[in-house]
């Protein structure tokens, strides 16, 4: 709802070109499409995010009106080369930080550079409430004002409605959740993260496993943990579930190849052959904070220990 909302306070019309990547949460797309937007994909690059090369090749043709980046696996896109480029091209930037909150490139905050931006608090997320909830980021107070509108039935005041909005309130106890218990653990709990991944790092350093390389730059939150299995995945998660031990997939299938576009107006830029590779290839390990030292331990010496 905050990727829909911040499009619609950007002024997206209907059949705007929105430049966005085929591997993410499926609500990405959905958002722009909700929002009376045209996906238009282009593939990702080696870390699994848009490839923001092929994007600049694609903008050239200037009909793009929005690039819909995201921060995936809790990357940072270079957000120099993205202000960048949707200034030089004229097209609005909105990032999905949804998996990135706290995370950094080269000093500057993931959600920073984007005329707006989005972020989810969806239980699973870094900084997760205990339901349903996100929250839309801008320092526009116009922008800020009409999203205001948008979440609460388009209401600019009590019963006075200008607009067709939507039901998008983070409700108080969710709010007063994030605030008081969520927010103030968010710093160690990154760091968490963050060294969790460092030892995965380590460990599966000259493994057999293919370890997709951090974007320059970014200092990454570790959302998740990627991995390239590039034979037999499913043997593979099946040993990991033999111990005891969750392996996700992120994602198994490209956006626009999802049934629910069939027939919808999208574009695919160029082959995605790299979105691709991840669909096929990719295991998310575990990660996340309350892990301990042994429970690394055990998932490092279960991947070693995967002869499949
Ligand atoms: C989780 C997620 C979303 C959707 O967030 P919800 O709060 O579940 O609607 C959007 N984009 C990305 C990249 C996500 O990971």
């Amino acid at each position: 709802d905050a990727l829909e909302i911040a499009l619609r306070v950007a002024g997206i019309r209907a059949g705007d070109k929105v430049l966005t990547t085929p591997l993410s949460a499926f609500a990405t797309t959905l958002a722009i499409l909700r929002a009376g937007g045209t996906p238009v994909f282009v593939d990702v690059n080696e870390s699994g995010l848009l490839d923001l090369e092929l994007a600049e090749r694609r903008l050239e043709a200037k009909d793009i009106r929005f690039i819909l980046p995201v921060h995936l696996f809790g990357h940072a896109h270079d957000l120099q080369a993205l202000a960048a480029m949707s200034q030089k091209h004229g097209a609005i930037l909105i990032e999905d930080c949804a998996q990135s909150i706290l995370a950094k490139s080269r000093g500057a905050l993931t959600g920073s550079v984007g005329l707006l931006s989005a972020t989810s608090f969806y239980p699973t997320k870094n900084l997760g409430c205990l339901g349903d909830g996100g929250a839309l980021l801008t320092n526009d107070e116009q922008l800020a004002q009409h999203a205001k509108a948008l979440r609460d039935y388009g209401q600019s005041s009590k019963y006075l409605h200008d607009r067709l909005g939507l039901n998008s309130r983070l409700d108080e106890l969710q709010a007063a959740f994030l605030i008081s218990a969520q927010l103030p653990r968010l710093e160690d709990w990154t760091a968490r993260r963050i060294s969790i991944a460092a030892e995965y790092s380590a460990g599966l350093k000259g493994s057999r496993f293919t370890l997709p390389p951090v974007p320059e730059g970014s200092q990454s939150v570790w959302h998740l943990f990627p991995i390239l299995v590039d034979s037999n995945r499913d043997g593979f998660l099946q040993h990991l579930k033999a111990s005891g031990i969750g392996g996700g997939v992120h994602y198994p299938h490209l956006i626009p190849h999802q049934d629910a576009l069939r027939g919808v107006a999208s574009e695919t830029s160029g082959s995605l052959e790299k979105a691709t590779r991840f669909a096929q290839f990719e295991v998310s390990l575990p990660i996340h904070p309350f892990m301990s030292v042994a429970d690394v331990e055990r998932v490092l010496e279960t991947c070693l220990a995967w002869r499949g």
